[in-house]
C-alpha cells in the first residue's frame, strides 16, 4: 500500500493546507512533559512552510467531556511549536467559525495558525458531515495533509471527514513513514519476516496473532500472554497471568501455526507481583505454587536473540516481562538489545513496547519506532485505517 505525499503536491504557494497532526502530549500544570509528538510533525510543517503554504494545524488533545476545557488548550504547544519553527504560531479560539475564517484568511505565505481542540465540539469524534465541511471551509483549505498516524484509525471529522471537502488528501511524511515500514510486515518482501509478540494479555491482541501468523515466518511470545499458552499446552501456571476464557482459543492458534509460534523454554518465577518480590530462574513447564511467571528467561532470551538477528525484517508489540520493575526487565532488554544491534529491518509498534525501547535508550538504533500505539496494532491487524484509507493512492 502507497500513498500520495506532501512531495506529490507542487506549486503550493500561498495554498491554504489543513494539516492534521497529533498533538496530544502529556501535560502537567499546563507544562508539556514529553515533546516528541511535537517534534515528529516539524518535517512535515518544514517541507509546507518552505514551499509557501499557508498553514492550518489541527489536533486533539485529552478527551474533553462537555465542549471547552481551558486545561485542555492547544496553547502551550503553539508556544513550543513556534520555538521549535523559529516562527510566530499564532492559536485559534476555536477551530471553525467566524474568528477561524478571519485568521486564516490573513495568513501570509509560510504562516502557521494552530486551530483549538478539535475535540471540544462533539461532531469532531461523530465525523460529522457539515462540521468536517466546516473544517475545510472555515480554515479555507482546499488540501488535507494527515500526518496523525496515532489517530488514523479512528474516523473522526479532523482525520478523515474533511478529506471529502477539499481538493486534494495527502499524506505527511510521518504518515507515510509509519505506513512504509509497518507495511513491511503486513506485506513482507524480504524473509524471514520474525514478529515478537508480548504484552499483558492475548485479548488484546487476537487480531494481531492471527494476522501476523498468515504473514510471519516465526512469532515468538513473550510477556503475560505466554501464559495462557501454557495453560493450553497443559502446563501449571502458578498465579501467573492467564485469561481462562481464552485458553481454547491460544490451544487452536497453537495448533493452527505449528512451527510458527515460539514459546519460551524458561521464565523467572516470582512469589509475588512486586520488585521486592523472591524470584527465581525456572523451566516453563515449572511454577512454585503461588508463584507468577514475570518474564522471560535466560535461554529464551538468548534464543529470541538468536531469532531477530537472522531474519531480514522484525517486528516487535509488547513487553517480554514486567520490565517497569527492575528484576525483570531483562527479557525486553534482552530483545530490545537484540533489534538494536540487528542488519534486519526492525520495526516498532505499541505504546508500552516504545517506552521500554526508549526508556533504555535504544530508539535511536531502530528503524522504525511507531508513534501509533492503537493505530499501529490495527495496521499490524490488516485493517483499513480510515485516517489512511482516505488518502489518495499513489
Ligand atoms: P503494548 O502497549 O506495547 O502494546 P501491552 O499494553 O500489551 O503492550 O502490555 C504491556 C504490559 O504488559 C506492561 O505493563 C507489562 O508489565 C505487562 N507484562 C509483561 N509481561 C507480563 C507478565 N508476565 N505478567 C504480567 N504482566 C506482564
Ligand atoms: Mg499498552
Amino acid at each position: 500500500m502507497s500513498k500520495k505525499t506532501v512531495k506529490d503536491l507542487r506549486g503550493f504557494a500561498g495554498t491554504h493546507v489543513f494539516v492534521r497532526v497529533d498533538y496530544n502530549v502529556p501535560l502537567e500544570d499546563g507544562r508539556i512533559t514529553d515533546e516528541t509528538r511535537i517534534r515528529a510533525s516539524l518535517p512535515t510543517l518544514e517541507y509546507l512552510i518552505k514551499g509557501g503554504a499557508r498553514l492550518v494545524l489541527a489536533s486533539h488533545l485529552g478527551r474533553p467531556k462537555k465542549g471547552p476545557t481551558p486545561e485542555l488548550s492547544l496553547g502551550p504547544v503553539a508556544v513550543r511549536l513556534g520555538e521549535l519553527l523559529h516562527r510566530e504560531v499564532k492559536v485559534a479560539s476555536d477551530c471553525v467559525g467566524d474568528d477561524v475564517r478571519k485568521q486564516a484568511e490573513a495568513l501570509k505565505d509560510g504562516g502557521v495558525l494552530l486551530l483549538e481542540n478539535v475535540r471540544f465540539h462533539p461532531e469532531e469524534e461523530k465525523n460529522d458531515p457539515a462540521f468536517a465541511r466546516r473544517l475545510a471551509l472555515d480554515t479555507r483549505s482546499t488540501v488535507f495533509v494527515n500526518d496523525a498516524f496515532g489517530s488514523a484509525h479512528r474516523a473522526h471529522a479532523s482525520t478523515e471527514g474533511v478529506a471529502h471537502h477539499v481538493k486534494r488528501a495527502l499524506a505527511g511524511l510521518l504518515m507515510e513513514k509509519e505506513i512504509r515500514y509497518l507495511d513491511m510486515a503486513v506485506h513482507p518482501k524480504e524473509r524471514p519476516l520474525v514478529a515478537a509478540l508480548g504484552g499483558a494479555k492475548v485479548s488484546d491482541k487476537i487480531q494481531v496473532i492471527e494476522a501476523l501468523l498468515e504473514r510471519v515466518d516465526a512469532l515468538l511470545v513473550g510477556g503475560g500472554m505466554a501464559y495462557t499458552f501454557f495453560r493450553a499446552k497443559g502446563f501449571p501456571t502458578g498465579k501467573s497471568l492467564v485469561e481462562e476464557d481464552k485458553v481454547p482459543l491460544a490451544a487452536e492458534l497453537l495448533k493452527k501455526g505449528t512451527g510458527k509460534i515460539v514459546l519460551p523454554v524458561d521464565h523467572v518465577v516470582a512469589s509475588k507481583f512486586a520488585a521486592d518480590a523472591e524470584h527465581r530462574e525456572l523451566p516453563a513447564q515449572e511454577v512454585p505454587d503461588g508463584w507468577m511467571g514475570l518474564d522471560i528467561g535466560p535461554i529464551t532470551r538468548r534464543a529470541y536473540a538468536e531469532r531477530l538477528r537472522a531474519a531480514k525484517v522484525v517486528v516487535w508489540n509488547g513487553p517480554m516481562g514486567v520490565f517497569e520493575m527492575k528484576p525483570f526487565a531483562e527479557g525486553t532488554l534482552a530483545i530490545a538489545r537484540a533489534m538494536a544491534d540487528s542488519k534486519a529491518v526492525t520495526i516498532v509498534g505499541g505504546g508500552d513496547s516504545v517506552a521500554a525501547v526508549t526508556q533504555m535508550g535504544l530508539a535511536d538504533k531502530i528503524d522504525h519506532v511507531s508513534t501509533g500505539g492503537g493505530a499501529s496494532l490495527e495496521f499490524l491487524a490488516g485493517e483499513t485505517l480510515p485516517g489512511v484509507a482516505c488518502l489518495e493512492e499513489a
